[in-house]
């Protein structure tokens, strides 16, 4: 003990007797400051370009598939924003990278929507609402909420200066909202049935294919009622916000999931691939980008991956179990695109599409902004 004591003290002496002892420039505060905007900046426009990029290959799955989801809404198209719609620390930067003040400009427009087609595009403003002027995206989006019937609504727009008007039908879409989790790094999506999140680790790791094949999956566990009643699995849905999917945070698993989930999840991990294919085909989408992404999981993780451990409760499939499912499944969704038939996938039993959950109640409508402001990097 006493040797140990010594020891500190004079490791404590030696440091603070050891100085650096080259002339390292000096820096000026106003350089510091203009560094921290130009910085504070490119963080901005990281975040941004992700939500578009989850909202441009998300959108046209949510939209293709309205009539086979629980939770619908009505949507013109587009989706809006504005300065106060960023993560706080971000926000005062917003105006000199992006050009994003309180008006309501338009963030992202749905691939192949009616908004897409008439030219609408990333960066107009929206002024006007059948006449009446738009304050800013939160007052569209209360605005737009109001619509309860597929109905055209009349939007004047400034892009560059120029004004003109577009007439836009709001249509339905599947109401999960893509969340983007900017400060995970894991490869992970989920759903919680309210909502669909996706992290950074999955939009780095995943190819464009990959990523709509993972928003197919997450929507198909919503389309399926896979998450379960609120007292069914209180643990699952407080700890992991819903299904938990990726593949495998061995650590997290383990310490949430019970037998119950053990004999529960992997069917519906499997059904989920499956129903999520068909949703994917159903919207366009390349459905060839969605088995290979489980050869790379596995090239990613590991031998965990292809073989899960004895001691891991089997929570999700493996992936070459994954793989060998999908391109089956996609052969079956060809087969029935060249002949003509309807993409819907085979059920062992009768199954409700769209029909909603039956413990929901109508008060449980909550409001479906994104919630995506945390940023911890
Ligand atoms: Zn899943």
């Amino acid at each position: 003990m006493r040797a140990a004591i010594i020891f500190f003290a004079i490791a404590l002496l030696l440091s603070g007797c050891q100085m650096p002892v080259a002339r390292v420039p000096s820096t000026s505060h106003s350089t510091l400051a203009a560094e921290i905007r130009h910085e504070t900046g490119d963080i901005l426009e990281k975040y941004v370009t992700a939500r578009q990029r989850l909202l441009v290959i998300g959108m046209p799955i949510l939209s293709a598939n309205a009539s086979l989801c629980p939770r619908r809404a009505l949507s013109p198209g587009f989706i809006v924003y504005s300065d106060f719609d960023v993560p706080y620390p971000l926000q005062n930067v917003a105006r000199e990278r992006l050009n994003l003040t309180r008006d309501a400009v338009v963030l992202a427009v749905t691939p192949r929507s009616d908004a897409w087609h008439q030219g609408l595009r990333t960066g107009d403003i929206i002024v006007t609402m059948d006449g009446k002027p738009v304050r800013n995206a939160a007052n569209f989006r209360a605005r737009a909420k109001k619509i309860k019937n597929e109905q055209s609504a009349v939007f004047g727009i400034v892009r560059n200066g120029r004004a003109f008007n577009l007439s836009l039908p709001f249509k339905p879409i599947c109401n999960y909202p893509l969340v983007y989790m900017p400060s995970i790094r894991d490869i992970n999506a989920m759903t919680d049935a309210r909502k669909i999140y996706v992290t950074q680790g999955m939009l780095d790791f995943a190819s464009d294919g990959e990523l709509a094949a993972v928003i197919g999956h997450e929507l198909a566990h919503a389309v399926m009622h896979h998450i379960p009643k609120e007292d069914a699995n209180t643990a699952l849905l407080k700890l992991a916000g819903g299904v938990i999917d990726g593949l495998v945070d061995i650590d997290l698993t383990e310490k949430l999931l019970d037998a119950y989930i053990q004999a529960w999840s992997a069917p519906f991990e499997k059904e989920a691939d499956y129903v999520g294919l068909y949703l994917l085909a159903r919207s366009g989408s390349d459905i060839a980008a969605a088995a290979p992404f489980w050869r790379r999981i596995a090239a990613e993780h590991g031998m965990s991956a292809v073989v899960l451990p004895s001691h891991v409760l089997r929570t999700h499939p493996d992936s070459p179990e994954r793989f060998a499912s999908l391109r089956a499944a996609e052969a079956e969704i060809m087969k029935k695109a060249e002949s003509g038939a309807p993409l819907m996938p085979e059920m062992a039993g009768t199954w409700n599409f769209g029909a909603r959950f039956s413990w929901w109640s109508d008060t449980s409508e909550d409001d479906d902004e994104p919630d995506d402001t945390d940023l911890n990097h």
